[in-house]
């Protein structure tokens, strides 16, 4: 588990392998007087998720911190799952994020230089067409105890490959026929290493070339060299490339090219959060969320909506740190991060979920006044803002009971509490529909205690947020809770998936909520707290007229319960 401490947020304050060893590169002039060069290399082929934030604070904060340059690279190799929609989303949530790039890249602008490169191969005798089909491949592969076999068309001269290869780029083969492999080692302990396919054949309509290729190099051949075209000084990457670093050595030996450094770093996994993007792409398609944006999604577009902030976020991930080893990070660190942001910069204000009128018999009829509330006590230079109130307001159905429960301390008959910054009232008697339900409250208020205190310096245990009936707006609110019911997402029997883990109850929406009435001009990107229920913004699905509010978190913070139990 990583230590989290929310106020020493400052990157340099926290030690990270990657950085000391940037920072040793540097000193000892290792790339001569060349910047630094990192880059960002997405597959286009979801929505950016929380996970990516770790890589894309690293690669973009790293470089930052030395002066250097990172490069956005659309890793699209693969044809078949790529899309546009994902290329600008992926742009839109860098930014969104905090950072920018210096070069726009894409793989398949290096389509033609790989091409070349894998020519360059065959005819040094490093690489080979195969007739084996995909499965015969994966049998000739062996397996970690076993060395692989070499394949029957392993020794085809050099004539026979460049005319195979050259006649697979014309499209003379059908997809699966033919590859191209790298003639390495079949007995090499690294599987990666047993003459992997450089080339496939795939008559697909490529996102940014269109028809002009048939065959498509694999991600394997793509990788380190774009890395090497582009003069990537530190290629950082996620643990699971390890094994394959060698193999992007090998390349970039036999070819002579720029040599760029992989390093290797933990992946972000985060408890109850599932950030597989083809698993995510299954909960868009299959309609268990509504969109990649949905706020239940650990999609950064996701999150964005929900209401949290890219510097919750950056700060978040910062604290989290880097390893060598993988792990899971409690997702109740990042919700404390963003807590601890938007108490410094959310509005107050009172909204009432569930209502429940409460009548103060007292209050001469007809009457209203403005009472003054702090917008932030945080900020006093928030400032202050004039809230309506009046004889009939409403309450949260919670803050009353006709029989309380021991330790219940809001209002019940007979119990006096304070509406905060309005008055004291003390509760009478109940108004009930014939289900017995309690339709109404009535009390009578202290009109001494205006503003929120009595003068005669009596105390009441609670102070509670309340709306004037009369002046109040009505709003959709969207309360949102863990995507998924278990902390790890992938904990499930044999013969389910992830999908029975899901959390039936992850959204549950309130049709007639009651708000103060200067929430009728929030807008979209407002950020409020609704004072002893949570944080909330406006989501865009709001139209004039009727505003719709996403619960980005509740008050209760339990990041604190479990740094304590854990003894951080
Ligand atoms: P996923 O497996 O979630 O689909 P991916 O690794 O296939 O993700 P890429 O588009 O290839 O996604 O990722 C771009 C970069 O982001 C890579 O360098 C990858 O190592 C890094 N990355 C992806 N997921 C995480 C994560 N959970 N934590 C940190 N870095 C990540
Ligand atoms: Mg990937």
């Amino acid at each position: 588990m990583t230590n989290a401490n929310p106020e020493s947020t400052d990157t340099h304050l926290i030690s990270n392998f990657l950085r000391d060893l940037i920072a040793e590169d540097v000193r000892t002039k290792k790339y001569g007087d060349a910047q630094i060069q990192t880059r960002f290399p997405p597959e286009p082929n979801g929505y950016l998720h929380i996970g990516h934030a770790k890589a894309i604070c690293l690669d973009f904060g790293l470089a930052d911190e030395f002066g250097g340059k990172t490069n956005l690279r659309f890793d699209d190799t693969n044809p078949s799952k790529e899309e546009t929609e994902y290329v600008d989303s992926i742009q839109k949530d860098v930014r969104w994020l905090g950072f920018d790039w210096e070069r726009l890249c894409y793989a398949s602008d290096y389509f033609g230089q790989l091409y070349e490169w894998a020519l360059k191969l065959i005819k040094d005798g490093k690489a080979y067409v195969d007739d084996l089909t995909a499965d015969e491949i994966r049998q000739y592969r062996g397996t970690l105890t076993e060395p692989g076999k070499d394949s029957p068309f392993r020794n085809r001269s050099v004539e026979e490959n460049l005319d195979l290869f050259v006649r697979m780029k014309q499209g003379e083969f059908p997809d699966g026929s033919r590859v191209l492999r790298a003639k390495i080692d079949m007995a090499s302990p690294n599987l990666n290493m047993r003459d992997p396919v450089m080339y496939r054949i795939l008559h697909a309509t490529h996102h940014r070339t269109g028809d002009t290729w048939c065959i498509y190099p694999m991600y394997d051949f793509a990788h380190g060299q774009s890395d090497s075209i582009e003069h990537v000084t530190h290629s950082m990457c996620t643990l699971e490339f390890t094994d394959h670093q060698p193999l992007y050595r090998w390349f970039i030996e036999q070819l002579g090219i720029f040599p760029s450094e992989q390093i290797e770093f933990d992946r972000l996994n985060l408890t109850y959060t599932m950030m597989s993007k083809r698993k995510l792409l299954q909960l868009v398609k299959e309609n268990h969320v509504n969109a990649w944006d949905d706020p239940r999604m650990p999609t950064l577009s996701g999150f964005r909506r929900r209401g949290f902030t890219p510097e919750a976020i950056r700060a978040f991930v910062t604290q989290a740190g880097v390893s060598r080893t993988n792990g899971s990070t409690d997702v109740e660190m990042l919700e404390h991060f963003q807590r601890d942001d938007l108490n410094h910069r959310a509005s107050r204000a009172m909204a009432v979920l569930h209502p429940l009128k409460l009548v103060i018999d007292n209050y001469p009829a007809g009457q209203e006044e403005l009472v003054e509330v702090a917008n932030n006590p945080e900020d006093p230079s928030a400032g202050t803002r004039q809230v309506p109130f009046s004889g009939e307001i409403y309450i949260e159905q919670d803050d009353f009971r006709e029989i309380p429960p021991p330790k219940y301390y809001r209002l019940s008959p007979g119990k006096e509490v304070r509406l905060r910054n309005a008055y004291f009232v003390t509760a009478r008697s109940v108004v009930k529909d014939s289900a017995g339900n309690i339709t109404e409250v009535h009390c009578t208020y202290d009109p001494a205690s205006r503003g929120g205190n009595s003068p005669d310096g009596r105390k009441v245990k609670s102070t509670m947020h309340w709306v004037s009936a009369a002046h109040a707006i009505s709003a959709e609110i969207r309360l949102y809770d863990k995507l998924f019911l278990k902390p790890d997402p992938y904990d499930f029997p044999e013969g389910e998936d992830v999908l029975s883990n899901l959390n039936p109850n992850s959204l549950e929406i309130l049709a007639a909520a009651k708000l103060e009435p200067s929430l009728a001009n929030a807008k979209l990107g407002d950020r409020f707290q609704f004072e002893r229920v949570g944080y909330f913004c406006v989501d865009p699905d709001s139209a004039p007229g009727k505003i719709v509010f996403n619960r980005t978190l509740p008050l209760k913070d339990s990041w604190a319960k479990i740094e304590k139990k854990a003894g951080i």
